[in-house]
């Protein structure tokens, strides 16, 4: 399977890289790692004239803290699955990584890459709703910044125009005392989820401070469970509590029958894992 020919444009500079989208809009499309990229080409579900690939700018591909978490536009899955820094701040993020596909994906997949192409059954949205992270965009000179949970729009659907480039997500201090993590159902290793959870917490003494929970492949995007954040916000995490959390969240899922389980069996392990996420930051807590 080959793709449909193209023009390769390799611009050095961010303000290049947006000069080539201004003149050729919808005709060209960005390329980061091209993990979800390149195979749609191949499957010609996607036949771009032009490809501008933004892996020579400088300035896209770090980790780095100033206030709040920034992950630049060329900082790739594996480069968080080995930054001690995300291990040591962001455990939600550090559970999510190794569970991406294999190395290979790892290696060159981006983070941002994967928010922009938004599949709903993407791992990396659902961390990134639990963090209440917002990506950064950019078109021509103008920078805007929008919540992920209003970016993500749908199967593949993005509020992002053609001419801008995500150049960042930033993801907010999560505070000294928190909590999270991602689990993933997989037919198999290195299998898109079946259902995956992130959870974070940030704690104000035993008191829950702040709550993010989000859902993979149980909808047509992936999910903020808002209902069951707003429960657990100013909560202790008792079984009565953390059973209600469970069942708000496997009642915001939507899930859908495949080949990976039957709706019922997908919201109940949403059910599952919310219950096990929330159980052991309260086992943490009681530690
Ligand atoms: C075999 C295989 C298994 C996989 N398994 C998983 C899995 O289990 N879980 C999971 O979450 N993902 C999985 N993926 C997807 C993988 O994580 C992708 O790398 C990711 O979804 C996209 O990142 P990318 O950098 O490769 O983006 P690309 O493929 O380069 O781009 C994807 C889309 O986003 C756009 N885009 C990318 N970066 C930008 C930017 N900075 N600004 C504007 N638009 C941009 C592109 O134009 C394109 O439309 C898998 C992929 C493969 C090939």
């Amino acid at each position: 399977m080959f793709p449909r020919s193209f023009d390769y444009l390799a611009p050095e500079s961010l303000d290049d890289a947006l000069s080539m989208l201004a003149e050729h809009g919808e005709d060209a499309k960005v390329l980061a790692g091209g993990q979800s990229l390149i195979p749609l080409m191949k499957l010609r579900f996607a036949a771009p004239d032009y490809i501008i690939d933004i892996n020579r700018i400088t300035g896209l591909g770090s980790v780095h803290e100033n206030g709040s978490l920034s992950v630049g536009a060329l900082v790739r899955t594996h480069d968080i699955e080995r930054s001690e820094l995300i291990r040591r701040r962001y455990p939600a993020m550090a559970a999510a990584a190794p569970l991406i596909s294999d190395p290979l994906v790892r290696n060159l997949g981006t983070v941002v890459g994967s928010l922009c192409h938004a599949d709903p059954q993407g791992d990396w949205a659902s961390v990134m709703l639990a963090m209440n992270a917002d990506i950064v965009c950019r078109n021509g000179a103008a920078e805007r910044r929008i919540p992920v949970s209003e970016f993500v729009q749908g199967p593949f659907t993005t509020t992002l125009d053609p001419t801008e480039i995500a150049t960042e997500v930033d993801i907010p201090d999560p505070g000294a005392d928190t909590f999270g993590t991602y689990m993933k159902l997989e037919r198999k290793v290195g299998d898109f989820a079946s259902v995956g959870v992130a959870v974070h917490l940030s704690f104000d003494g035993r008191k829950v401070e702040r709550a993010g929970i989000g859902l993979t492949a149980v909808g047509p995007a992936n999910i903020k469970a808002t209902e069951a954040e707003q429960l657990l916000a100013g909560a202790e995490l008792d079984g009565g509590t953390i059973a209600r959390a469970a069942d708000l969240c496997a009642e915001a899922a939507d899930p859908h029958s495949d080949l990976r389980g039957s709706a019922d069996y997908k919201r109940a392990m949403v059910r599952v894992f919310v219950s096990r996420a929330l159980n052991a930051a309260a086992a943490g807590k009681a530690a």
